[in-house]
């Protein structure tokens, strides 16, 4: 049975915790975790955190591993709106670079997989939908070689764009380019116009948009590191390394593909304890797995409704979001020169 209880027995601060947690129950399987970022210096910037899903991409399409790529870029004629795209040439991985911060639709999904049908795949997905690929795949989709899948911490409605674009004070229909991680790591929301001009909000703006537009199913998902896909990506939240990823192989096949691109000198890894993943993401973790404590649901409650929105001041939040992160968010880790086998990774 899993402890579902809450965090009795857990004594959890930023900077260590002890006592035992369960392992299946907050990180459930896997065969391989390591930090890491890609070693071409370009991928690594274009990525949210570490470059690896872009890493991977370019991996797959220049080895033939693959013939398509399904990811999540913008739409060439409205470049704010986030939708499923399939990259076959490798050029074209930048479109698909990078976190897109919105809940994509299945249907879209499952639309674009039909029309790739006749090609070798791999594809980025939201943990919900790993169940469902992993099924169509045993159901004929053979053509699905890879799932990947990243850390979904807070998933937002179309909404939380819309906000944000207007509190950067820019038209849609002026919009030339938006990015949800631009910007010196870990990055943020960025338009930038058709005439040029650039409006940059941190990272810690999605901490109080998260909260107004998080989506009501996403409330009540439990899913947190990518359950059950072949490789899964998140933040590595560490203070000594910028610009890294968690990677988190799940298979075989996934393990089998990080080590060949490691050994191709395509990303650069390090070897991290599991206890230290938990350490690093509970913040998240703790909220995912045992529900919304009593003080984040009233702000939730207060903030969701569409009235109290329009009164909040964004700066202010803001401000004490960045604060909240420094005392929160990143960790003390001494990484090891190779990723641990699984005897040592406790
Ligand atoms: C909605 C969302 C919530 C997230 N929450 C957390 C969190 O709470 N904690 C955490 O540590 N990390 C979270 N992440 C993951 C994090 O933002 C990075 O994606 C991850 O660290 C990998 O970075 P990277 O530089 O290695 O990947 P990149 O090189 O940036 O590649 C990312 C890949 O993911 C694909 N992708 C982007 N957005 C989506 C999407 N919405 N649906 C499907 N595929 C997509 C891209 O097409 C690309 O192939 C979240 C990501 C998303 C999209
Ligand atoms: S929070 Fe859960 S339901 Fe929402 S997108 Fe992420 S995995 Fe899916």
């Amino acid at each position: 049975m899993q402890d579902k209880s809450g965090t009795k027995g857990f004594f959890f601060r930023k900077r260590g915790f002890s006592k035992s947690y369960d392992s299946r129950y907050l990180v459930s399987d896997y065969q391989k975790l390591c930090i890491g970022f890609s070693l071409d210096p370009a991928r690594r910037q274009m990525g949210s955190s570490g470059g690896v899903g872009t890493e991977i991409s370019g991996f797959l399409l220049e080895n033939r591993i693959v013939e398509t790529v399904i990811g999540v870029g913008f739409s060439q004629d409205r470049p704010y709106l986030p939708e499923y795209q399939a990259v076959q040439n490798v050029e074209d991985i930048r479109k698909i670079s990078g976190s897109k911060y919105v809940y994509m639709e299945f249907d879209s999904l499952k639309k674009l997989i039909d029309l790739e049908k006749e090609k070798e795949t791999a594809v980025f997905l939201q943990p919900c939908f790993v169940r469902a690929v992993r099924q169509m795949q045993k159901n004929g989709y053979t053509n699905i070689k890879y799932i990947i899948s990243f850390f979904c911490g807070y998933n937002i409605t179309e909404d939380a764009t819309e906000y944000l674009i207007k509190k950067a004070g820019v038209r849609k229909e002026n919009i030339d380019e938006m990015a949800y991680r631009w910007g010196e790591y870990p990055g943020g929301f960025m338009v930038r116009t058709k005439d040029g001009r650039v409006v940059r909000f941190g990272k810690e703006c999605y901490e109080l948009v998260d909260l107004m537009f998080l989506r009501k199913g996403c409330k009540k998902c439990s899913l947190y590191m990518g359950e059950g896909a072949d490789i899964v990506l998140g933040d590595a939240w560490i203070n000594s390394l910028k610009n890294a990823s968690v990677v988190m192989a799940r298979t075989g096949a996934g393990a089998a593909l990080i080590e060949k691109m490691e050994r191709e000198n395509k990303v650069k890894l390090f070897g991290i304890k599991e206890r230290e993943l938990v350490r690093m993401h509970w913040h998240n973790l703790k909220y995912k797995k045992y529900g919304m404590g009593f003080f984040l649901n009233l702000i939730h409650q207060i903030v969701k409704r569409k009235a109290i929105r329009s009164l909040i001041p964004f700066r202010l939040s803001m401000f004490l979001s960045k604060q909240r992160r420094k005392w929160v968010i990143g960790i003390d880790v001494d990484l090891g020169e190779e990723p641990l086998a699984a005897a040592d990774r406790k």
